[in-house]
């Protein structure tokens, strides 16, 4: 069974676009300068309409995580066991993102990490997720 694929919707189109280039970019108001997690039309901090898409390094730390061993649909049996983190962005956001790979179990909180991009699906909707990295 296929794992389950989002919806982009107007405001985050961008985002899921670019997760297909293998880019991952994050939103920031061009008034404050503020990024933002997750995809509006407007700023969260200064609620401005002025917003811009900037390409993320790719690159952040585990701020926390969990181990699942229950799937929450049937689509997510095969993943088990699999790694939900939240990921602190060197641009200052949190994302939560899987832990993907051999070592996913062995993920600590600060393991440093890079995104990667799985493709999901008979089409291959490729899913920003994180890989641990080398410090
Ligand atoms: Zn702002």
């Amino acid at each position: 069974m296929d794992l389950p694929i989002p919806r982009p919707n107007a405001d985050t189109r961008p985002y899921w676009d670019a997760a297909q280039q293998d880019r991952l970019v994050l939103q920031h108001c061009a008034d404050c300068g503020a990024p933002q997690a997750i995809p509006r039309s407007y700023c969260g901090t200064c609620h401005s309409a002025d917003l811009t898409w900037r390409e993320s390094s790719g690159t952040g730390k585990i701020a926390s995580f969990s181990v699942v061993h229950r799937a929450p649909t049937k689509a997510f049996r095969d993943q088990l066991p699999y790694v939900l983190a939240l990921v602190d962005m060197a641009e200052g956001v949190r994302l939560m993102l899987n832990v993907i790979g051999e070592d996913r179990l062995d993920t600590q909180i600060g393991d440093p990490v890079r995104v990667v991009f799985e493709p999901r699906g008979a089409d291959g909707f490729k899913m920003p997720q994180v890989q641990r990295s080398p410090a």
